[in-house]
């Protein structure tokens, strides 16, 4: 078993990681505490003033590095992955792919970065503007991409010439300490970026921090309607994204085989803990049936356990406390009425958190199962007899992360993707999930903030702009 201490931690509480697969320990982790927090921010402010110094051109060097690193190391990667989060091994490799992808964004930054420029605004006046780091930022991370999205802060920040400081996930800190070792071996500067595990307190820790300029958040709802508040009234740059409902649409002319491919992986692929998996079927006019068919048919052939097994669909949920709360939702919809069609509870066994793949058919969208964010492979059906009404019903839940429309017709894909109020709009996708270089970027409560994570946005986030106007005589 091997220890893993937070970098500036000494007799410190050990917290223990467990393999969701079977229930056992696997490594234990040093919590960092308040004072930690606080050698943390002040070495990264330190090493913020000389990394800020180096030109973007160098900046970035570390991070051609990391790249081949990271490449040389994504299968040792994704096995320690898929060990600690329990997604399977082909949806771990796919997200250190995703990582990596985050990291050759950035060593464009010398392009990203660039200012505008205009001669002549007024009679002998030029102006141009800059785009400078920020400081020291931080970021919290959530158990389900352990992997990605941590990239999608700290090699932009870094890039950018800002020091960063990661809390990621208590739950599965293994993968982002190996990839940040990958990066120190690439040659980052000490102090450039910080690790410190744990949890609320050492978030607390951060948000308070007078030397933590700027804080990107990805994780639930209620936690990133706390860390917005939080951060903003301590006067620092805030992006928290949080959880989804998300919901996709089947049209009576969809290509029923190619849907049904895209909606299983969309609702069960990584047991369903995926910010952009879908919860809601909406079935529109006589498609109900048909897709449902299809739907148990390949749910039946769904293959559930360890999820280093090729032929392993689906691995467990992350702890046992999230996979009873998952199965309390079973609960809840049969309570309410909804006509379970297809029972995961039966797949509860052994000592890992396994829980088999759950429809609902006759889900009213007034019930919990509907409204609420569940977080795992859960898919609950709702019928609806037009287009419009699908529309409504999507846009009537708080969430607005994603959603996918099914169809073979341009124009109601058209009109979706136009009337939706959901922030990533998928045509026929299983997952529309936004390369590096597009935003990644939920509405309403899957998100508070303006400044959306990776692409542009990122480097707009990570940076302060500044106009600068000149004459000469
Ligand atoms: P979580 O909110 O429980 O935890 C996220 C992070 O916040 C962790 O690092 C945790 O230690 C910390 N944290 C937890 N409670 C806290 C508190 N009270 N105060 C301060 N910090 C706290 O989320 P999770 O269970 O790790 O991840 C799953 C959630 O993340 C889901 O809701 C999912 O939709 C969401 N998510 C969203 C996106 C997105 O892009 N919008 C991406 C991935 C995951």
């Amino acid at each position: 078993m091997a220890t893993i201490e937070a970098p500036l931690s000494l007799d410190r509480d050990l917290h223990p990681v467990t393999n969701p697969a079977t229930g056992e320990t696997i490594a234990q982790i040093a919590y960092a505490n308040a004072a930690d927090v606080d050698r943390a921010a002040i070495a990264a402010h330190k090493a913020f003033l000389s990394w800020r110094e180096v030109p973007v051109v160098d900046r970035v060097q570390p991070l051609y590095r990391f790249k081949a690193l990271l490449e040389k190391h994504s299968a040792e990667l994704a096995r320690t992955l898929s060990t600690e989060n329990g997604k399977t091994l082909d949806d771990a490799k796919a997200e250190v792919m995703r990582a990596i992808q985050m990291v050759e964004v950035c060593c464009g930054m010398p392009s990203l970065m660039m200012g505008d420029s205009l001669e002549n605004v007024s009679r002998g006046i030029d102006c141009h503007t800059i785009r400078q780091p920020i400081g020291v930022c931080a970021g919290i991370t959530p158990f389900n991409f352990p992997a990605m999205v941590p990239m999608w802060m700290y090699p932009f920040a870094i890039a950018c010439g800002n020091t960063f400081i990661l809390k990621p996930s208590e739950k599965v800190p293994l993968t982002p300490v190996r990839a940040a070792e990958l990066l120190s071996d690439a040659g980052l500067p000490e102090g450039v970026l910080t690790l410190v595990h744990g949890g609320k307190n050492v978030v607390d820790a951060l948000l308070k921090h007078p030397l933590v300029r700027a804080i990107s958040f990805v994780g639930s709802t209620p936690v990133a309607k706390y860390i917005y508040a939080t951060a903003a009234a301590e006067g620092k740059r805030v992006q928290a994204l949080g959880g989804a409902k998300n919901h996709l649409v089947v049209m009576p002319d969809a290509n029923i085989e190619k849907s049904v491919d895209a909606i299983m992986s969309s609702a069960f692929g990584a047991a369903g803990e995926r910010c952009l998996a879908g919860s809601v079927l909406v079935a529109v006019g006589e498609v109900g049936e048909p897709i449902l068919e299809a739907l148990l048919a390949r749910c039946a052939k769904l293959r559930v356990g360890d999820p280093a097994d090729a032929a392993t669909g689906m691995g467990p949920l992350v702890t046992r406390e999230h996979r009873d709360r998952v199965a309390g939702y079973v609960d809840r919809g049969v309570a309410e009425g909804a006509r379970l069609v297809c029972d995961g509870r039966e797949q509860m066994h052994g000592s890992g958190f396994f829980l088999g793949p759950t429809v609902f058919d006759a889900v009213k969208p007034t019930m919990s199962i509907a409204r609420e964010e569940i977080f795992g492979p859960v898919l609950s059906v709702i019928r609806v007899d037009s287009l419009t009404a699908a529309i409504d019903l999507v846009n009537s839940v708080p969430f607005g992360n994603t959603t996918t429309i099914y169809t073979s017709d341009g124009k109601s894909a058209r009109e979706f993707a136009t009337r939706i109020e959901v922030g990533m709009v998928g045509v026929n996708m299983a997952v529309a999930a936004p390369m590096a270089f597009f935003p990644f970027s939920g509405w309403k409560q899957s998100f508070f903030g303006d400044i959306h994570a990776h692409g542009k946005d990122a480097v707009s986030f990570y940076t302060e702009q500044k106009v600068v106007m000149s004459r000469w005589f």
